[in-house]
């Protein structure tokens, strides 16, 4: 078989431990064979973030606005321990903080659903799909620990110099403070990246927040959904026979629960970092869910919901065997050629990342897993393997679909 051309490269980021090992095995032995891959690198590595004290994260998010389409695999958020073990420069920030920072954005999670695989949560027979809203709130926020009795206010000074001024609280001893914003522009390009999410899936749009405590805060969130589904999607909405609901964040979270799935789940900055957590672990494993930063711009960005998997890295150091499920860093990968596929008009490329996700998910429906997944599949001849050698089982079930 001739390698399939591309015409634009790929952002290609690459990242560190177990999943830098795993992001090469793909590439080798699921890719390379098959495109003729064109990708601009990026080593976002935490060794070379500290050595381009942090330009390259900035730069690879760069090329993703010329270009339009990354892959990116986990990295490291720098803690204090890491700083000691990769003897830092400073504590750089998270790497994706930075890139949604340039992108702006809504992180959407997909889980990968597969037959032999039932859902901790009986009812949900379909898969649920979280949009995160990558912008703003505790993730961009000013904190101070208060040391003693004061008076903390907020303070917003216009540009003619127009005060407007609240207390926030009077402290009679030490406590804690915390200053969060968002920006009416963010808010409208997440409502309208959801409301085309729902459309193009064909799901029911859930949304909620904690409007009745936070009656600015949140409030502003509800109503500009509600202002751009009216002005702009209601009539959409009606010829696809989707809908779009508003509840209390609270109220969502049980009827979620209850539910049998099949919707996307608009969620807050925070919301949708635990709740996808919480829906992945949910459908089986974190590393089962995969990842896209949609930019109102229509830039994208594929990653795995799951990070650098340290405990297995650390086993691999010692020489020990891993089963580290490659799934998800695997979907982030077909997820970009896809998209490069149907933005380059080349149907070839789509076509091949869509088989290659076939082979996967037989690959598993066959009983051929790695260990995370052996423990929750119903089936009875069941093969545990490594990461390699799943690799290797996704290749000819590939081979034999081409
Ligand atoms: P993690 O890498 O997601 O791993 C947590 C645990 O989940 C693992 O120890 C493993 O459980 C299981 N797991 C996750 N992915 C798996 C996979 N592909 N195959 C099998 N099991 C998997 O989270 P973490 O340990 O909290 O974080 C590790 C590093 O990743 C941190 O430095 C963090 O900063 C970074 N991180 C990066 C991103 C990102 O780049 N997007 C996201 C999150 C975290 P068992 O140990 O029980 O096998
Ligand atoms: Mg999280």
């Amino acid at each position: 078989m001739e390698k399939i051309k591309m015409k634009t490269p790929l952002v290609e980021m690459d990242g560190d431990e177990m999943t830098r090992i795993i992001w090469h095995s793909i590439k080798e032995i699921l890719i390379k064979p098959y495109i003729d891959l064109k990708t601009e690198y990026y080593d976002l590595g935490l060794k070379n973030r500290d050595e381009t004290n942090d330009q390259v994260t900035i730069d690879s998010a760069m090329a993703t606005k010329k270009y339009g389409v990354a892959v990116k695999c986990a990295g490291i958020t720098p803690n204090a321990q890491r700083v000691k073990e990769y003897n830092l420069k400073q504590m750089w920030k998270s790497p994706n903080g930075t890139i949604r920072a340039i992108l702006d954005g809504t992180v959407f999670r997909m889980p990968i659903t597969v037959n032999s695989i039932k859902p901790f949560v009986q009812s949900w027979t379909k898969p649920i799909f979280i949009a995160r809203h990558a912008y703003g709130d505790i993730y961009k926020n000013a904190e101070i620990r208060v040391p003693g009795a004061g008076k903390a206010e907020l303070v917003f000074t216009a540009e003619n110099g127009e005060v407007l001024r609240e207390t926030i609280f009077d402290f009679k001893g030490p406590g804690i403070l915390m200053g969060m914003h968002n920006l009416d522009k963010s808010i409208e390009s997440f409502a309208r990246a959801c409301f085309h999410f729902a459309l193009d899936q064909k799901t029911d749009l859930w949304f909620g927040t904690k409007d009745t405590v936070s009656k600015t805060y949140d409030h502003r969130f509800k109503d500009i959904f509600q202002e751009i589904f009216d002005n702009e999607y209601k009539e959409r909405f009606e010829t696809a026979k989707t809908s779009y609901f508003y509840t209390l964040i609270d109220d969502v979270v049980a009827r979620v629960m209850r539910s049998e799935g099949g919707m996307l789940w608009a969620c807050k900055n925070y919301d949708g970092d635990v709740m996808s957590d919480m829906v992945a672990s949910a459908f089986g494993s974190l590393a089962m869910m995969t990842s896209v930063l949609v930019s109102p711009d229509g830039y994208y960005e594929y990653e795995a919901a799951h990070g650098t998997v340290t405990r297995h890295y650390y086993q691999h150091l010692e020489g020990k065997e891993t089963s580290t499920n490659s799934m998800a860093t695997l979907f982030a990968w077909t997820g970009a050629l896809k998209k490069r596929g149907e933005l380059d008009d080349i149907p070839s490329l789509s076509d091949f990342a869509e088989k290659l996700e076939k082979a996967a998910i037989k690959t598993i429906e066959e009983g051929v897993m790695t260990k995370d997944l052996a423990l929750l599949a119903e089936l009875s001849n069941i093969k545990v393997v490594n990461t390699g050698d799943f690799l290797k089982e996704v290749n000819t079930r590939l081979i034999a679909m081409l």
